[in-house]
This record gives C-alpha cells, structure tokens and sequence, in this order.
C-alpha cells in the first residue's frame, strides 16, 4: 500500500465528462488498495475569466483607475476550484468511493498574507492522514489557502501544482501525480515543436530552471518545494485510459519523474529548451560611469515591484559615459519608464528607449556544466538562421538569449535539433 497525492489540471476537469474520467483514475488507485487525496484545478478557461471579471468592473465616473482590492481578486477567481472540488467529490460518491471536498481554508493550507502571489507557509496534514487511515478520499480545492488575515488567498497563476506538492510534503506521501494534457515533461514544449522527446526523468534543478524560464507545464514553486520536501513527482496524463495497462504501476508509472540528479544514469549534455513571450527591453543612453548608478537605476524599479532579468552593461569607451539595457515583462513597461522617469536626475541618463514583443529562448543541462562550447553552437545555429541576437545570459546550467517575438518558434526549433533533442 501507498500513499499517493493526485493533482488534475483545468484540461483534466474541463467539463463533466473530464471529471467522470479522473474519478476513474482515482477509483484505480483507492482500489488498488492505497491511500489517497486528490487536488483540483478549475474548469479550463474559467480562471481566466473570473480575472477578465474583476479587471473589467466598469470604471467609477471622473475616475481613470480600475477599482482593484488584492483581497476580492481572491475571493473571485479562487471559486473555480471550489465547484471542481465538489463535483469531483460527487463523482467519486457515484462510484462509492468515500469522498469528501476541502477548501483551502478549512483544512487549512496557512499562506503569507501576498494576495494574488500567496505562498504556502504550513498544512497541518494530521487530519488529512486520520481521514486517508479511514478510507476517506479528500479532495481538495487547488490554488488557494487562508491568509493570516483570516482571508482567502490564492497562490499565482498554476498554483494548483504547488498546493498539489504541499500537501503530498505535509502527508508524506510516497508519490505525487500530476496529471495534465501532456504525457510529461518534453524536451521542449510539445505544442510548439513535434519532434520534442518526452523525458523519462529530468532532475529537479533542470525542471526548476525549465519552469523557470517559461515552460509553464509546473508552477516554479511546485518544484521547488518537491526539491527541498524530495516528494516523488510524476507528471502525466489524464487522458489514458485509467485502466490501460502500467496506469497502476507503483514504482514506474507512465510519465516523467521529477527527481534527483543521481538518479539520472544517462545525463545528455542539454536537456531541454524553453522559451518566454512577452519579454521587454529597456535602454538607457549615455548614462554617467559612475559607482553607484546600477543601484540609482534598479532600487527604483524593485521598491515599484518591477521584476528585472537580464542586465547588459557596455563598457564606456572614454570611461565617462555608458550605456545600460535590461529586460522586464511587457506589462510592466509602462510602469517601468514612469519609475526611470521620475528618477532621470539621480540616474543622470541622456535618453531611453524601450522596445515590447521580444521572446527570451533558453537551452538548459546540468551536463553544461562540465561541457565547453555549447553556448558557441547556440550562437552558430541561430547565426546562420539569420536570427539576430539582443541580450545574452548564462549560468552554470543554462543560457537564455533574447530575440525578436516573430523568431519565436524557428529559434526553439533550430536550438532543439542543434543540441539532438528531435526525435528520430
Ligand atoms: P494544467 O492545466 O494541467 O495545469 P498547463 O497548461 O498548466 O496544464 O501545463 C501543460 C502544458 O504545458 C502543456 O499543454 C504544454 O503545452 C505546456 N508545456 C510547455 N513546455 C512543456 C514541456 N517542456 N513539456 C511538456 N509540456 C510543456
Ligand atoms: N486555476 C488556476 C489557474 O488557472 C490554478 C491552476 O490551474 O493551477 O491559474
Ligand atoms: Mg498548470
């Protein structure tokens, strides 16, 4: 017997026959004779229109503003996965299995108090385990938790897969699926290339990166949770047969294992590839080279909450005036040159420029880390695709390099054959 936490995404639970399809994959594992708790997600697309709601209240006459309360946005789009959660439960009641839902707040799943971007603090899983003991399935509402404001909080964009982990950490749960609408982690996203590999493993600083870096398949914090608590993560499919045959296999389940790196016997020099849209760059001109301009220029924008990733400086030619680039998330461009703005005279920069649309595509390997020359073929290959390159960053295990939006797919493409990722 085992202990499993089953997580479905919005694809899996997208209308009531979904949801009659992953009762019958948690009914497989109840009667197989383990424990188990399920998390939801929301029906797809009704997240993004409980948000699409609470931005397009209708403004207040005389006022610019949209009216936005961080606290509300919760209460309203954490509702998707309440009626998910019920329905599930229903379903398994249907097929008699002893089944009961849980909001975030019940159980409860203690968050910080960052409303919209809320992050899991505690779960007291004794209960889940009492409840797991006397053969009671506990499906809980993913996404959501309590804040220490006694208010619903939700945890950002994906978060079920987070709230997913937490709880298999909280109730030591020998393994954690998570069934979504690809059969695993690919080499590079399936949907934008078809020769992509499905990877049987991929180790946990790999997929952090890989989540990091756009690949939306897991929400960052997922991994890094299932890193530090080594919770046993699968990603999957729901949309197999529950009963085809190896659907129940204990140890190998179809799918790909998120795990330690050690356990990776044929480690490839790049793993996968992933790409962000919606990438912006910002460029200060003739900025004064001086100590302590970078912090005139990015404090600034962190007290505003700007997210800044790649910084590029140039090296002054006459060791007096410099130029600085830097990337942000399109939306934030606006409120980004209305903070550099406002502080021109501390900087002491001559002009801005900024340009929205661009894309950041990354190749990614633990095995870079003892290989030269992997970011020269990037370069090569992109190179001779005519594809101009306009920042650059690497670490120990990846390099990401920015481009122009329309160059998107040709350049995840070209890097996925370059590294021998396609499939034959
Ligand atoms: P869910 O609703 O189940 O949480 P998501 O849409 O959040 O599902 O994540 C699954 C999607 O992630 C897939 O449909 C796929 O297009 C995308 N994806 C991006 N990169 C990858 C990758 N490397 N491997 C697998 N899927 C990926
Ligand atoms: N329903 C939420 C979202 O769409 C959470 C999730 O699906 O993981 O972001
Ligand atoms: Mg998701």
């Amino acid at each position: 017997m085992a202990r499993i936490v089953m997580k479905f995404g919005g694809t899996s639970v997208a209308d009531l026959n979904r949801i009659h399809n992953v009762a019958r994959h948690v009914k497989r594992e109840v009667d197989a004779g383990h424990e188990v708790a399920v998390v939801v997600s929301a029906m797809s697309g009704k997240t993004n229109e409980l948000v699409g709601w609470v931005e397009n209240m209708p403004k207040v006459a005389g006022s610019n503003a949209p009216f936005y309360d961080a606290r509300e946005y919760d209460a309203v789009v954490a509702s998707g996965e309440q009626v998910t959660s019920g329905l599930l439960a229903i379903a398994l009641q249907s097929m008699g299995i002893n089944a009961r839902s849980w909001q975030g707040w019940q159980l409860p799943i203690k968050t910080d108090n960052a409303h919209g971007a809320a992050r899991i603090l505690d779960i007291d899983g004794a209960d889940i385990i009492r409840r797991m003991g006397e053969g009671q399935v506990a499906v809980v509402a993913g996404f959501q938790g309590l804040g220490p404001d006694n208010r619903l909080a939700t945890l950002g964009r994906g978060g079920s897969d987070t709230s997913a982990v937490a709880i298999a950490a909280a109730v030591r749960a020998d393994r954690c699926d998570i069934y979504t609408d690809v059969d695993g982690v690919y080499t590079t996203d399936p949907r934008i290339e078809p020769k992509a590999r499905r990877l049987k493993k991929i180790a946990f600083e790999e997929m952090l990166e890989m989540a990091s870096l756009g690949a939306k398949v897991l929400q960052v914090r997922s991994v890094e949770l299932a890193m530090v608590h080594k919770v046993r993560t699968f990603v999957r499919s729901s949309f197999e047969d529950p009963d085809a045959p190896g659907m129940g296999d204990l140890m190998n389940p179809p799918g790909t294992l998120i795990c330690d790196e050690d356990e990776i016997v044929e480690q490839e020099v790049v793993t996968g590839i992933a790409y962000a849209k919606d990438e912006a760059q910002i460029s200060l001109r003739r900025l004064a080279d001086r100590p302590g301009v970078s912090a005139a220029i990015f404090g600034p924008l962190a007290e505003a909450h700007i997210n800044v990733d790649m910084i590029v400086q140039n090296i002054s030619e006459d060791g007096s005036k410099t130029d600085m680039t830097f990337t942000v998330p399109s939306g934030d461009v606006d409120k980004a040159l209305k903070v550099l703005g406002e502080n021109k005279e501390t900087i002491g920069y001559d002009v801005i420029q900024s340009e929205s649309g661009l894309v950041k595509v990354s190749v990614i390997g633990i095995g870079m880390r003892s290989h030269a020359g992997v970011a020269a073929s990037a370069f090569r290959a992109l190179a001779d695709k005519g594809i101009n390159i306009k920042a650059i960053t690497t670490s120990e295990i990846k390099i990401s390099i920015l481009i122009d939006g329309p160059y998107a797919e040709l350049a995840v493409r070209t890097l996925h054959s370059v590294y021998g990722l396609d499939k034959s």
